[in-house]
């Protein structure tokens, strides 16, 4: 993904307006089956990787509410599939094209950020 967003979330949703991938949702409008809080599309994510900080933690009130996930490229396809079945994401189906999994639709990510932190899912800082 990219980045997700962490029980601190306050679901003020001004995060949904900034993202200029369209990458996330309010709670309402979440793909999960019981979604308690805003949601980050990991297959829509791409780190803000063009902006100086990402869009959703310039905007976001909450210390601790948007952190690290992996990044969504092919190595890490396990991980996204697997967290997909358990329901901790909901990774878009196409008709013809498939699950936009990582290996099938690999996303930009900032390779300044560790794989440490990714793993420890470390809340974003600037
Ligand atoms: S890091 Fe950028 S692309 Fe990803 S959810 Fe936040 S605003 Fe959207
Ligand atoms: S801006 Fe922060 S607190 Fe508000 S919905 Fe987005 S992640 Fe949650």
């Amino acid at each position: 993904m990219a980045v997700i967003i962490t029980d601190e979330c306050i679901n003020c949703d001004s995060c949904v307006e900034e993202c200029p991938a369209m990458a996330i949702v309010s709670a309402d409008d979440s793909p999960l089956d019981e979604p308690e809080f805003t949601y980050v599309k990991p297959e829509k994510c791409i780190e803000c990787v063009d902006c100086s900080v990402p869009k959703c933690f310039d905007v976001c009130p909450t210390p601790g509410a948007i952190a690290w996930d992996m990044p969504y490229t092919q190595e890490y396809d396990d991980y996204y599939m697997e967290r997909n079945g358990e329901g901790i994401y909901n990774i878009r189906v196409h008709k013809s094209k498939g699950v936009f999994s990582p290996a099938n639709q690999p996303r930009p990510y900032r390779d300044s950020i560790s794989i440490e932190d990714r793993v420890e899912h470390k809340a974003l800082e600037f």
